[in-house]
């Protein structure tokens, strides 16, 4: 059962954030895709499913209702995040710099900037294998999707 759903069961709530949303989403449930729109775990195309629903292929609980493309592919994910590898590396290579300066020996007036970049730097790395994560999974979704095309 979605969580969607599961709200239903629920007395009356105030008419809260989550209730609006349960609201738009009743007026989807009976309604169909009706163009092509891709599973955004597998890539396998929803078009004539239900608005709301789970993919057929790999059970992927899915929302397609405008504004919302909750579990579906979005092209943009399968961007090369360049950007983030860039940023990360010239933050990577001024840590080393800085830490250099800071710890060999130790320089008292520059510990703290150098814990400060080697905080940014560490932010930076777990960020951009985030990214990559979504990207290489996009890739992935994207070759399937071609399978799937109508
Ligand atoms: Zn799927």
């Amino acid at each position: 059962m979605s969580p969607a759903r599961m709200h239903d069961q629920r007395p009356n709530t105030p008419r809260s954030e989550e209730e609006q949303e349960r609201l738009s989403n009743d007026m989807y449930y009976q309604r169909r895709i009706t163009t092509s729109i891709f599973c955004g775990n597998c890539g396998y195309n929803l078009k004539t499913l239900p608005v709301i629903h789970a993919c057929p292929e790999c059970g992927n609980e899915y929302n397609s209702r405008p504004l919302k493309m909750h579990g579906v592919f979005l092209p943009h994910t399968v961007e090369f995040p360049f950007g983030d590898i860039v940023v990360s590396a010239l933050s990577v290579f001024f840590t080393t710099l800085i830490a250099i300066r800071a710890f060999s020996p130790v320089n008292p007036d520059i510990v703290l900037i150098a814990l400060g970049f080697l905080a940014l730097t560490t932010y930076l790395v777990i960020r951009l294998f985030g990214r990559l994560s979504l990207y290489i999974k996009g890739v992935r979704v994207a070759r399937h999707i071609d399978e799937y095309e109508d």
